[in-house]
């Protein structure tokens, strides 16, 4: 059975907050919405799926429950009528902690939402203001217990290296977006798009922009979190575009198609470095290694053109790597012999 999210983009829209890396039109590729053609798109996405899918409708790209009241019914009236029809099996959408509040909630409990996409981006008050955000760390407690009391999932997405935020900070981060009940999460390194007020600070020296390397050790930080609890990550880095790479688009920070698969297989490597590290020093020299790894993981163990392989070498002088993969070991898990 396939998943498929059928994505409707509402950028924008009633948002009056000025979280300073915002530019929802190029994050989301959209510059409008208009009702009357979001029917339409949802026929045309349905045309393309058949009823052995798993259907979501999930209105993303702004803070949903901020918009207006009348227009945000609508548009849940709208979701339901196809949710009662069979045609789609959920609905999903994306919002701001702030804009969750018990009548809220009790909205979307009424129009069958399964799940909320909540833009926590840090658990650090210091950074959530430096980055303009306008709302605290508490905002994020108050609305997971709201929606997961409520019997809705929460998916927790964060950012990595936003103004003021530290390695540790993102881990605590993910930490409690675990702890917060949370059962899905993204992750998302910042990236600086034309026109914002983190391109004036790029400018102003108030902010570096990340390096592709510190962007995915931090990312694997984070996803090391949500592995170790069992809350599985949807997604590293933002969705690639076009609309990324316009004159407007992103200007500093990092390429997003590569940092995902990049943060997967820090994960690997750390794994390894860290079953490695109970030798004896000096007892892996010469040796043979085979990393026993789950159905698909072979080139994220080995890393990009290898890089994996090599440290791994340069750091435990062995003389050989083998990769074997095991239907017995799943997700990210390792077994490592050595001869
Ligand atoms: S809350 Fe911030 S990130 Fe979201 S749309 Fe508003 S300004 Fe942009």
């Amino acid at each position: 059975m396939r998943h498929i999210n059928i994505p409707i983009f509402i950028p924008h829209l009633g948002c009056p907050n000025a979280c300073v890396f915002c530019n929802q039109k190029k994050i989301s590729g959209s510059v409008g919405y208009d009702f009357e053609d979001v029917e339409s798109e949802i026929e045309r996405a349905l045309s393309t799926t058949s009823s052995e899918d798993e259907i979501e409708l999930a209105f993303f790209g702004g803070s949903f429950t901020g918009i207006d009241r009348g227009e945000m019914l609508r548009l849940l009236a709208l979701a339901k009528g196809y949710m009662l029809s069979g045609r789609i099996g959920g609905i999903r959408l994306s919002t701001r902690p702030d804009y969750i509040d018990p009548e809220i909630t009790a909205i979307l409990r009424e129009y069958g939402v399964m799940t909320v996409e909540l833009g926590i981006q840090s658990m650090s008050d210091a950074v959530l203001r430096a980055s303009g955000r306008g709302h605290s760390a508490a905002d994020s407690e108050k609305a997971c217990a709201m929606l997961v009391d409520a019997g809705i999932s929460v998916v927790g997405q964060m950012m990595i290296g936003l103004p003021a935020s530290t390695a540790s900070d993102e881990v605590e981060t993910a930490e409690r977006i675990c702890r917060m009940g949370c059962s899905a999460s993204r992750i998302y390194p910042t990236a600086v798009f034309a026109g914002t007020e983190l391109e004036a600070m790029v400018h102003r020296r108030e902010y570096i922009p990340l390096t592709l390397e510190d962007a995915v050790e931090r990312s694997a930080a984070a996803l090391e979190v949500f592995l170790s609890h069992g809350v599985k990550c949807i997604r590293i880095g933002l969705c690639e575009g076009k609309q990324l790479h316009d004159e407007d688009g992103i200007v500093a920070g990092i390429s997003h198609s590569a940092v995902g698969e990049l943060a997967m297989s820090c994960v690997m490597r750390n794994r390894i470095f860290t079953a490695l590290d109970l030798y004896e020093s000096k007892a892996l020299i010469g040796k043979t290694l085979v990393i026993t790894v789950g159905q698909g993981m072979t080139s994220r163990t080995a890393g990009q053109k290898r890089c994996n392989k090599d440290a791994i070498r340069n750091k435990y002088h062995v003389n050989n790597i083998k990769i074997v993969e095991n239907t017995d070991v799943l997700g990210y898990n390792i077994k490592i012999d050595v001869f």
